[in-house]
């Protein structure tokens, strides 16, 4: 898998001046917050997160406390860039029994909402002697997903626990946005008005307030109108916006039902695509009419052919709903995935492709010549979204820097 960070760099600027130019709106500009969590949607993480920071992030989302120190290494000095090493983690999926300690060793900014996990950071902190008010955290607030956040019916009681005695600093909200790509709207809506309903409890509460509200993903940073509703809520309770964007940051656009918002279509073509994932033809071989492929012989040539073996299969993360069904690019052409794709091998048909050799480049994702493949091709054809796509490739595939994608 080639890597070009400098395509993440140019997404991250990118989406940024799109939150920067809207000069008469009032409040602070919208910052983004870069996730980077499942290893930097599959794209590595040791070479996504410097990147984050060096396009100007201060904040880097991660799920897990173990992918929080994963992140915190690496944008330490060892990157050898200047500059990179002190970065927010957020942790955005909770922290378990026993993991208050590396929280507070690393520096990272848990995102709670049970009372169990505010137990869990206090006890940690006093046990190494941390000041009152001394370590951050992020308030997740359930404005209607109901996956995790504090229910507006517990939020009272949670604030109490921010007394002037505890440890904890609650320096955020946040909410999570769960149909931005549904461009009617309507449930973002609705999301947005408990979460005013929320911020005014917050704010009426006595003792310090949380410094940064987030809301949303790619599709609410692309679709436009998010950015300013939060704008001006902040602006309203003097906090400072905050966006998070995953998929849009590896390049690709979500998409929106059931139709686009206008303003979309141009920021999909000015993303670019960090990621090209290639293998190479291991050998070729001529088959004949009515000779079977693969196992249980689900292809069947239909007149001499000729196949390439790959040396990638689903074992790599290539989707075995593919068999049959997917293409590859070879010296520029696209070439059929036939038979069932195996745990380390594929075969492709490239009779009408002249020249193919053991050792010549397979593009699974990417550009070769003048063709194109891209995650959402995988994601329609395997039933499912480019995140898992991406998600799906494995350790196996090494993630190797490139300057240009
Ligand atoms: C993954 C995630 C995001 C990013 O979503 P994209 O659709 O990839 O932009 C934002 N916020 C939270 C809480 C997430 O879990």
């Amino acid at each position: 898998m080639e890597i070009s960070t400098r395509a993440f760099e140019h997404n991250y600027r990118l989406l940024t001046s799109t939150l920067v130019d809207r000069g008469d709106e009032p409040g602070l500009p919208v910052e983004l917050l870069a996730i980077v969590k499942a290893d930097a949607y599959g794209h590595g993480l040791r070479l996504c997160a410097p990147a984050a920071v060096r396009a100007g992030a201060r904040w880097l989302g991660v799920t897990s406390v173990e992918e929080g120190v994963a992140a915190r290494s690496a944008c330490s000095g060892e990157t050898g860039s200047p500059g990179t090493d002190s970065p927010e983690i957020l942790v955005i999926s909770g922290v378990f029994p026993g993991q208050g300690a590396a929280v507070i060793e690393h520096r990272l900014t848990a995102v709670v909402w049970d009372a169990w996990q505010l137990d869990e950071l206090e006890v940690a902190a006093r046990a190494v002697g941390c000041d009152a008010g001394s370590v951050a955290v992020h308030l997740e607030l359930d404005t209607g997903m109901n996956r995790q956040g504090v229910a507006a019916a517990d939020l009272k009681e949670i604030l109490a626990r921010f007394d002037a005695e505890s440890p904890l600093r609650m320096d955020g909200l946040m909410t999570h946005l769960y149909a931005a790509d549904e461009s009617d709207g309507v449930a973002t809506h609705e999301q947005f008005e408990r979460l005013e309903e929320a911020v005014r409890l917050v704010h009426a509460a006595a003792g310090r307030q949380p410094i940064w509200l987030h809301v949303g993903n790619s599709a609410a940073v692309l679709a436009g109108e998010v950015p300013l509703a939060l704008q001006r809520l902040c602006s309203d309770f003097g906090m400072k916006p905050l966006m998070r964007p995953g998929l849009a940051l590896y390049g690709l656009a979500p998409e929106f039902s059931p139709d686009e918002p206008e303003r979309v279509g141009a920021l999909r073509n000015q993303l670019q695509p960090v990621l090209a994932w290639k293998t190479r033809v291991a050998s070729v071989r001529e088959v004949s009419a009515g000779q079977a492929v693969g196992y249980n012989g689900t292809f069947v040539a239909t007149e001499p052919m000729r196949l390439a073996l790959l040396a990638v299969g689903y074992a790599d993360g290539l989707k075995r709903a593919l068999s049959n069904r997917g293409s590859v690019l070879v010296r520029g052409e696209r070439a059929p995935i036939v038979g069932r794709i195996s745990m380390d091998q594929t075969m492709v048909d490239v009779t009408g492709i002249a020249g193919i050799q053991p050792g010549d480049e397979v593009v699974l994702l990417g550009r070769q010549g003048g063709e194109w493949i891209a995650a959402e091709e995988h994601a329609a054809l395997a039933g499912t979204i480019s995140w898992e796509i991406f998600t799906s490739i494995t350790e196996r595939v090494e993630r190797r820097f490139v300057l240009n994608g």
